[in-house]
Protein backbone atom coordinates (compact mmCIF):
# COMPACT_ATOMS: atom_id res chain seq x y z
CA UNK A 1 0.00 0.00 0.00
CA UNK A 2 0.96 3.64 -1.25
CA UNK A 3 1.73 5.90 1.75
CA UNK A 4 -1.63 7.83 2.78
CA UNK A 5 -3.10 9.36 5.83
CA UNK A 6 -5.04 7.53 8.21
CA UNK A 7 -7.24 9.24 10.81
CA UNK A 8 -7.79 7.53 13.94
CA UNK A 9 -10.68 8.73 16.46
CA UNK A 10 -10.96 8.02 19.81
CA UNK A 11 -13.82 8.73 21.68
CA UNK A 12 -14.68 9.20 25.49
CA UNK A 13 -17.39 10.08 27.25
CA UNK A 14 -16.30 13.73 27.34
CA UNK A 15 -13.87 14.00 24.21
CA UNK A 16 -12.47 12.87 21.37
CA UNK A 17 -9.13 12.13 20.62
CA UNK A 18 -7.64 11.68 17.39
CA UNK A 19 -4.26 11.34 15.27
CA UNK A 20 -3.20 11.65 11.74
CA UNK A 21 -0.63 8.67 10.67
CA UNK A 22 1.08 8.92 7.27
CA UNK A 23 0.92 5.22 6.89
CA UNK A 24 1.71 2.54 3.84
CA UNK A 25 3.87 -0.59 3.78
CA UNK A 26 6.29 -0.64 6.59
CA UNK A 27 5.70 3.20 7.75
CA UNK A 28 4.29 4.87 10.14
CA UNK A 29 4.82 8.50 10.73
CA UNK A 30 2.43 10.35 13.04
CA UNK A 31 1.91 13.81 11.31
CA UNK A 32 -0.12 15.36 14.14
CA UNK A 33 -2.67 14.41 16.74
CA UNK A 34 -4.76 16.67 18.60
CA UNK A 35 -8.71 16.53 21.04
CA UNK A 36 -11.39 18.21 21.58
CA UNK A 37 -12.25 17.57 25.21
CA UNK A 38 -15.15 19.29 27.85
CA UNK A 39 -17.96 18.12 26.28
CA UNK A 40 -21.44 19.44 27.70
CA UNK A 41 -19.13 22.34 29.32
CA UNK A 42 -18.92 26.26 28.08
CA UNK A 43 -15.17 26.20 27.99
CA UNK A 44 -14.40 23.00 26.19
CA UNK A 45 -10.75 22.66 24.47
CA UNK A 46 -10.34 21.98 21.42
CA UNK A 47 -6.00 21.30 20.37
CA UNK A 48 -4.12 19.78 17.25
CA UNK A 49 -0.17 19.53 17.57
CA UNK A 50 2.01 18.68 15.09
CA UNK A 51 4.63 15.48 14.86
CA UNK A 52 7.10 18.40 16.38
CA UNK A 53 4.86 19.48 19.27
CA UNK A 54 4.06 22.87 17.83
CA UNK A 55 0.46 23.92 18.42
CA UNK A 56 -1.53 24.43 15.61
CA UNK A 57 -5.12 25.00 16.95
CA UNK A 58 -5.62 25.78 19.90
CA UNK A 59 -8.85 27.09 21.35
CA UNK A 60 -11.24 26.87 24.11
CA UNK A 61 -14.76 26.78 22.47
CA UNK A 62 -18.19 25.92 24.05
CA UNK A 63 -19.28 22.60 23.63
CA UNK A 64 -22.17 22.18 24.50
CA UNK A 65 -23.13 18.92 22.29
CA UNK A 66 -20.68 15.65 20.84
CA UNK A 67 -22.24 17.19 17.61
CA UNK A 68 -20.51 20.41 17.74
CA UNK A 69 -17.45 18.80 19.19
CA UNK A 70 -16.93 16.57 16.22
CA UNK A 71 -18.00 18.95 14.07
CA UNK A 72 -15.08 20.83 15.21
CA UNK A 73 -12.85 18.62 14.44
CA UNK A 74 -14.61 17.48 10.81
CA UNK A 75 -13.79 20.98 9.69
CA UNK A 76 -10.16 21.14 10.66
CA UNK A 77 -9.52 18.12 9.20
CA UNK A 78 -11.57 18.89 5.92
CA UNK A 79 -9.41 21.98 5.42
CA UNK A 80 -6.96 22.78 3.21
CA UNK A 81 -4.55 23.02 6.15
CA UNK A 82 -4.30 19.20 7.05
CA UNK A 83 -4.37 15.83 4.05
CA UNK A 84 -7.72 14.40 3.58
CA UNK A 85 -7.50 11.17 5.44
CA UNK A 86 -7.65 8.22 2.73
CA UNK A 87 -8.83 5.94 5.45
CA UNK A 88 -10.29 6.38 9.07
CA UNK A 89 -9.80 3.72 11.95
CA UNK A 90 -12.41 4.53 14.53
CA UNK A 91 -11.73 2.84 18.39
CA UNK A 92 -14.80 0.90 19.57
CA UNK A 93 -14.75 -0.75 23.24
CA UNK A 94 -17.63 -3.50 22.50
CA UNK A 95 -19.30 -4.88 19.36
CA UNK A 96 -21.45 -6.93 20.90
CA UNK A 97 -21.64 -10.90 20.37
CA UNK A 98 -21.32 -10.77 16.61
CA UNK A 99 -19.01 -8.50 16.26
CA UNK A 100 -15.77 -9.89 17.25
CA UNK A 101 -13.31 -9.13 14.37
CA UNK A 102 -11.57 -5.72 13.05
CA UNK A 103 -13.23 -5.02 9.73
CA UNK A 104 -14.88 -2.27 7.72
CA UNK A 105 -17.98 -0.29 8.69
CA UNK A 106 -21.42 -0.27 6.92
CA UNK A 107 -24.26 1.05 8.00
CA UNK A 108 -25.83 -2.35 9.06
CA UNK A 109 -22.29 -2.81 10.89
CA UNK A 110 -23.05 -0.22 12.64
CA UNK A 111 -27.02 -0.83 13.48
CA UNK A 112 -25.62 -4.28 14.88
CA UNK A 113 -23.27 -2.72 17.46
CA UNK A 114 -25.50 -0.79 18.49
CA UNK A 115 -27.70 -3.06 20.21
CA UNK A 116 -25.43 -3.74 22.22
CA UNK A 117 -25.07 -0.45 23.83
CA UNK A 118 -25.30 -1.83 27.21
CA UNK A 119 -21.99 -3.70 27.14
CA UNK A 120 -20.13 -0.67 27.54
CA UNK A 121 -22.52 2.10 28.05
CA UNK A 122 -20.24 4.95 28.25
CA UNK A 123 -18.32 4.27 25.27
CA UNK A 124 -20.74 3.42 22.37
CA UNK A 125 -23.33 6.10 22.09
CA UNK A 126 -20.46 8.39 21.28
CA UNK A 127 -18.71 6.10 19.11
CA UNK A 128 -21.18 4.99 17.16
CA UNK A 129 -22.59 8.66 16.64
CA UNK A 130 -19.03 9.02 15.28
CA UNK A 131 -18.64 6.49 13.32
CA UNK A 132 -22.27 7.47 11.91
CA UNK A 133 -20.67 11.34 11.31
CA UNK A 134 -17.56 10.36 10.09
CA UNK A 135 -19.21 8.63 6.73
CA UNK A 136 -21.67 11.55 6.51
CA UNK A 137 -18.43 14.33 6.95
CA UNK A 138 -15.53 12.33 4.98
CA UNK A 139 -17.97 11.11 2.22
CA UNK A 140 -16.10 7.84 0.23
CA UNK A 141 -13.64 7.47 2.63
CA UNK A 142 -13.53 3.97 4.03
CA UNK A 143 -14.28 3.18 7.87
CA UNK A 144 -12.48 0.49 10.26
CA UNK A 145 -13.88 -0.48 13.48
CA UNK A 146 -10.80 -1.57 15.71
CA UNK A 147 -12.36 -3.53 18.69
CA UNK A 148 -11.08 -3.51 22.85
CA UNK A 149 -12.39 -6.94 22.75
CA UNK A 150 -10.41 -7.83 19.59
CA UNK A 151 -7.32 -8.90 22.06
CA UNK A 152 -9.34 -10.56 24.06
CA UNK A 153 -10.82 -13.16 21.98
CA UNK A 154 -8.38 -15.80 22.15
CA UNK A 155 -9.24 -16.65 26.09
CA UNK A 156 -10.65 -19.95 26.14
CA UNK A 157 -14.16 -20.73 26.92
CA UNK A 158 -13.88 -21.28 30.51
CA UNK A 159 -12.65 -17.83 30.93
CA UNK A 160 -15.36 -15.91 28.38
CA UNK A 161 -18.31 -18.15 29.88
CA UNK A 162 -20.57 -16.65 32.79
CA UNK A 163 -22.33 -18.66 35.98
CA UNK A 164 -25.71 -18.01 34.41
CA UNK A 165 -28.28 -19.72 33.20
CA UNK A 166 -28.53 -20.08 29.04
CA UNK A 167 -31.35 -17.80 28.76
CA UNK A 168 -28.90 -15.23 29.14
CA UNK A 169 -26.00 -16.62 27.87
CA UNK A 170 -27.85 -16.62 24.66
CA UNK A 171 -28.38 -12.80 25.13
CA UNK A 172 -24.74 -12.60 24.41
CA UNK A 173 -23.54 -11.61 27.98
CA UNK A 174 -20.59 -13.38 28.21
CA UNK A 175 -16.56 -11.74 29.23
CA UNK A 176 -15.51 -9.80 26.66
CA UNK A 177 -12.81 -7.40 28.32
CA UNK A 178 -11.46 -4.07 27.13
CA UNK A 179 -8.52 -2.16 27.22
CA UNK A 180 -7.22 -4.40 24.19
CA UNK A 181 -5.74 -2.19 22.16
CA UNK A 182 -3.52 -1.07 24.93
CA UNK A 183 -2.79 -4.73 25.56
CA UNK A 184 -1.93 -5.46 22.13
CA UNK A 185 0.15 -2.34 21.90
CA UNK A 186 2.68 -3.37 24.48
CA UNK A 187 3.13 -6.85 23.36
CA UNK A 188 3.62 -5.38 19.97
CA UNK A 189 6.51 -3.19 21.58
CA UNK A 190 7.72 -6.01 23.49
CA UNK A 191 8.53 -7.77 20.14
CA UNK A 192 10.42 -9.59 18.99
CA UNK A 193 11.00 -10.91 22.44
CA UNK A 194 7.25 -11.08 23.95
CA UNK A 195 8.10 -13.08 27.10
CA UNK A 196 6.12 -16.18 27.28
CA UNK A 197 4.32 -15.64 30.19
CA UNK A 198 3.50 -11.56 30.82
CA UNK A 199 1.14 -9.67 33.37
CA UNK A 200 0.24 -6.34 32.14
CA UNK A 201 -1.86 -4.13 34.01
CA UNK A 202 -3.17 -0.80 32.42
CA UNK A 203 -4.50 1.34 35.46
CA UNK A 204 -5.87 4.74 34.20
CA UNK A 205 -9.38 5.90 35.20
CA UNK A 206 -10.73 2.87 34.06
CA UNK A 207 -8.41 0.17 35.29
CA UNK A 208 -7.45 -3.64 34.24
CA UNK A 209 -5.27 -6.22 34.35
CA UNK A 210 -4.43 -9.06 31.17
CA UNK A 211 -2.97 -12.65 32.14
CA UNK A 212 -0.74 -13.17 28.38
CA UNK A 213 0.85 -16.44 27.24
CA UNK A 214 3.07 -16.32 24.48
CA UNK A 215 1.47 -12.94 22.82
CA UNK A 216 -2.09 -14.03 23.27
CA UNK A 217 -4.64 -12.69 26.25
CA UNK A 218 -5.82 -15.86 28.49
CA UNK A 219 -7.65 -13.99 31.20
CA UNK A 220 -8.28 -9.92 31.68
CA UNK A 221 -10.38 -8.88 34.79
CA UNK A 222 -12.98 -6.99 32.98
CA UNK A 223 -15.69 -8.80 32.03
CA UNK A 224 -19.32 -8.30 30.00
CA UNK A 225 -18.72 -4.37 30.82
CA UNK A 226 -15.86 -2.48 31.77
CA UNK A 227 -17.77 -1.71 35.03
CA UNK A 228 -16.01 -5.11 36.07
CA UNK A 229 -12.84 -6.55 37.62
CA UNK A 230 -10.48 -4.34 39.20
CA UNK A 231 -12.06 -0.88 41.25
CA UNK A 232 -11.56 1.86 38.59
CA UNK A 233 -11.66 6.06 39.45
CA UNK A 234 -15.33 5.42 39.16
CA UNK A 235 -16.33 2.02 38.60
CA UNK A 236 -17.37 -0.50 41.42
CA UNK A 237 -14.99 -3.47 39.43
CA UNK A 238 -15.98 -6.90 40.81
CA UNK A 239 -19.00 -6.52 43.36
CA UNK A 240 -21.00 -9.62 45.07
CA UNK A 241 -23.81 -9.38 42.73
CA UNK A 242 -26.17 -9.14 45.60
CA UNK A 243 -25.30 -6.30 46.74
CA UNK A 244 -26.60 -4.55 43.25
CA UNK A 245 -29.99 -6.60 43.87
CA UNK A 246 -29.57 -5.24 47.40
CA UNK A 247 -29.46 -1.70 46.04
CA UNK A 248 -31.75 -2.08 42.74
CA UNK A 249 -34.79 -2.93 45.91
CA UNK A 250 -33.80 0.00 47.83
CA UNK A 251 -34.25 1.88 44.45
CA UNK A 252 -37.48 0.19 43.38
CA UNK A 253 -38.87 1.59 47.05
CA UNK A 254 -38.66 4.96 45.32
CA UNK A 255 -39.61 4.61 41.40
CA UNK A 256 -42.13 1.85 39.75
CA UNK A 257 -40.33 2.81 36.68
CA UNK A 258 -37.86 -0.27 35.80
CA UNK A 259 -35.36 1.65 33.29
CA UNK A 260 -35.29 4.37 35.84
CA UNK A 261 -34.37 2.16 38.72
CA UNK A 262 -31.95 0.44 36.12
CA UNK A 263 -30.55 3.99 35.02
CA UNK A 264 -29.80 4.54 38.76
CA UNK A 265 -28.07 1.57 39.81
CA UNK A 266 -25.83 2.30 36.69
CA UNK A 267 -24.96 5.93 37.46
CA UNK A 268 -24.49 4.44 40.99
CA UNK A 269 -22.26 1.33 40.22
CA UNK A 270 -20.04 3.15 36.83
CA UNK A 271 -19.85 6.65 38.02
CA UNK A 272 -20.20 7.08 41.51
CA UNK A 273 -17.95 4.18 42.73
CA UNK A 274 -14.49 3.01 42.76
CA UNK A 275 -12.25 5.44 44.59
CA UNK A 276 -14.51 8.10 43.87
CA UNK A 277 -17.01 6.16 45.73
CA UNK A 278 -14.63 4.89 48.69
CA UNK A 279 -12.98 8.02 49.51
CA UNK A 280 -15.58 10.50 48.75
CA UNK A 281 -12.66 13.13 47.18
CA UNK A 282 -11.82 12.25 43.49
CA UNK A 283 -11.58 9.93 41.29
CA UNK A 284 -8.05 11.16 40.46
CA UNK A 285 -5.31 9.31 42.09
CA UNK A 286 -3.21 12.83 42.04
CA UNK A 287 -6.25 14.37 44.04
CA UNK A 288 -6.08 10.83 46.28
CA UNK A 289 -2.21 11.40 47.12
CA UNK A 290 -2.52 14.72 47.79
CA UNK A 291 -5.54 13.70 50.35
CA UNK A 292 -3.54 11.37 51.69
CA UNK A 293 -0.28 13.30 52.41
CA UNK A 294 -3.29 15.53 54.50
CA UNK A 295 -3.89 12.40 56.49
CA UNK A 296 -7.83 11.81 54.47
CA UNK A 297 -8.21 8.18 56.05
CA UNK A 298 -11.09 7.63 53.51
CA UNK A 299 -8.57 8.79 50.45
CA UNK A 300 -6.36 5.73 51.95
CA UNK A 301 -8.36 3.13 52.29
CA UNK A 302 -9.85 4.14 48.61
CA UNK A 303 -6.09 3.61 47.40
CA UNK A 304 -5.42 0.87 49.48
CA UNK A 305 -8.15 -1.37 48.14
CA UNK A 306 -7.32 -0.42 44.79
CA UNK A 307 -3.83 -1.45 45.28
CA UNK A 308 -4.84 -4.70 47.48
CA UNK A 309 -6.76 -5.50 44.41
CA UNK A 310 -4.72 -5.79 41.81
CA UNK A 311 -2.07 -7.48 43.74
CA UNK A 312 -4.65 -10.38 44.42
CA UNK A 313 -5.10 -10.55 40.19
CA UNK A 314 -1.83 -11.17 40.02
CA UNK A 315 -1.43 -13.35 42.25
CA UNK A 316 -4.23 -15.39 40.34
CA UNK A 317 -2.94 -14.74 37.23
CA UNK A 318 0.60 -16.08 38.46
CA UNK A 319 -1.58 -19.37 39.25
CA UNK A 320 -3.32 -19.25 35.97
CA UNK A 321 -0.15 -19.06 33.90
CA UNK A 322 1.46 -21.44 35.99
CA UNK A 323 4.77 -18.88 37.09
CA UNK A 324 5.87 -15.14 35.47
CA UNK A 325 8.34 -13.68 33.76
CA UNK A 326 7.67 -10.33 33.48
CA UNK A 327 4.81 -7.86 34.66
CA UNK A 328 4.20 -4.36 32.74
CA UNK A 329 2.58 -1.35 34.32
CA UNK A 330 0.95 0.89 31.74
CA UNK A 331 -1.98 3.78 31.84
CA UNK A 332 -1.97 7.49 33.56
CA UNK A 333 -1.34 5.45 37.35
CA UNK A 334 0.65 2.95 35.49
CA UNK A 335 2.93 5.02 33.90
CA UNK A 336 3.18 7.96 36.67
CA UNK A 337 1.74 6.97 40.27
CA UNK A 338 5.25 5.49 42.04
CA UNK A 339 3.68 5.15 44.59
CA UNK A 340 0.86 2.84 43.76
CA UNK A 341 3.44 0.69 41.50
CA UNK A 342 5.39 -0.03 45.08
CA UNK A 343 2.41 -0.48 47.39
CA UNK A 344 1.14 -3.14 44.76
CA UNK A 345 4.08 -4.68 44.26
CA UNK A 346 4.89 -4.40 48.46
CA UNK A 347 3.86 -7.63 49.12
CA UNK A 348 4.66 -9.91 45.83
CA UNK A 349 8.38 -10.50 46.88
CA UNK A 350 7.17 -14.42 47.18
CA UNK A 351 6.19 -14.34 43.63
CA UNK A 352 9.54 -13.22 42.29
CA UNK A 353 8.16 -9.61 42.09
CA UNK A 354 10.85 -7.19 43.92
CA UNK A 355 10.92 -3.42 42.87
CA UNK A 356 14.23 -1.28 42.87
CA UNK A 357 12.88 1.79 44.65
CA UNK A 358 15.32 3.98 43.06
CA UNK A 359 14.52 2.60 39.32
CA UNK A 360 11.23 2.64 40.48
CA UNK A 361 11.43 6.63 41.21
CA UNK A 362 10.34 7.54 37.71
CA UNK A 363 7.64 8.28 34.82
CA UNK A 364 7.64 7.01 31.83
CA UNK A 365 9.24 3.85 30.06
CA UNK A 366 12.03 2.10 32.73
CA UNK A 367 12.52 -1.28 33.53
CA UNK A 368 11.81 -0.66 37.34
CA UNK A 369 12.74 -4.55 39.43
CA UNK A 370 15.66 -5.16 41.09
CA UNK A 371 18.61 -6.85 39.34
CA UNK A 372 18.18 -10.07 40.90
CA UNK A 373 14.01 -10.10 40.76
CA UNK A 374 13.08 -13.20 39.47
CA UNK A 375 10.48 -11.16 37.22
CA UNK A 376 11.73 -8.18 34.84
CA UNK A 377 8.78 -5.29 35.92
CA UNK A 378 8.48 -2.55 33.52
CA UNK A 379 6.87 0.62 32.84
CA UNK A 380 5.53 0.86 29.11
CA UNK A 381 3.65 3.84 27.72
CA UNK A 382 0.41 2.18 25.44
CA UNK A 383 0.44 2.96 21.15
CA UNK A 384 -3.29 2.42 20.96
CA UNK A 385 -3.63 4.72 17.92
CA UNK A 386 -0.46 3.26 16.40
CA UNK A 387 -2.00 -0.15 16.81
CA UNK A 388 -5.21 0.57 15.14
CA UNK A 389 -3.11 2.17 12.11
CA UNK A 390 -1.98 -1.21 11.62
CA UNK A 391 -5.24 -2.74 11.95
CA UNK A 392 -6.24 0.04 9.25
CA UNK A 393 -3.36 -0.59 6.62
CA UNK A 394 -3.91 -4.34 6.98
CA UNK A 395 -7.66 -4.23 6.42
CA UNK A 396 -7.45 -1.87 3.38
CA UNK A 397 -5.24 -4.66 2.04
CA UNK A 398 -7.67 -7.41 2.19
P1 LIG B 1 -8.08 7.30 30.92
O1 LIG B 1 -8.57 5.96 31.37
O2 LIG B 1 -9.11 8.39 31.07
O3 LIG B 1 -7.37 7.28 29.58
P2 LIG B 1 -5.44 7.86 31.98
O4 LIG B 1 -4.74 6.66 31.44
O5 LIG B 1 -5.10 9.19 31.41
O6 LIG B 1 -7.00 7.68 32.03
O7 LIG B 1 -5.14 7.89 33.57
C1 LIG B 1 -5.72 8.82 34.41
C2 LIG B 1 -5.20 8.55 35.83
O8 LIG B 1 -3.78 8.70 35.83
C3 LIG B 1 -5.75 9.53 36.87
O9 LIG B 1 -6.12 8.83 38.05
C4 LIG B 1 -4.54 10.39 37.16
O10 LIG B 1 -4.54 10.89 38.48
C5 LIG B 1 -3.41 9.44 36.97
N1 LIG B 1 -2.18 10.19 36.77
C6 LIG B 1 -1.81 10.92 35.69
N2 LIG B 1 -0.64 11.56 35.92
C7 LIG B 1 -0.25 11.21 37.18
C8 LIG B 1 0.87 11.52 38.00
N3 LIG B 1 1.84 12.31 37.58
N4 LIG B 1 0.93 10.96 39.24
C9 LIG B 1 -0.05 10.15 39.68
N5 LIG B 1 -1.13 9.81 38.96
C10 LIG B 1 -1.23 10.33 37.72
Amino acid sequence: MPSLPVLVLNSGSSSIKFSVYEAGDGERNKLFEGAVDGIGTDLGKFWIKDATGKRLVDQTPALPTRAVAFELVAKALNSEEFPTPAAIGHRMVCGGPTVLENQRITPELIDEMERYTAFAPLHTPIAVYIMREAARLFPGVPNFVCLDSYFHRTMPEVATHMPIPEEYSAMGVRRFGAHGISYESIVYQLQPNVPEKLIVAHLGNGASISAIRKGKCIDTSMGLTPTGGLISGTRTGDIDPGVLVFILHKIAEKTTSAVEAANQLEIGANKKSGLLGVSGVSNDMRDLREAIKAGNAKARLAVDKFTWTIAKWIGSFVAELGGLDMLVFTGGIGENDIDSRAEICAGLGALGIVLDAKRNNVRGPAVISAEDSPVTVRVIPPAEDLMIVNHVVRLMGE
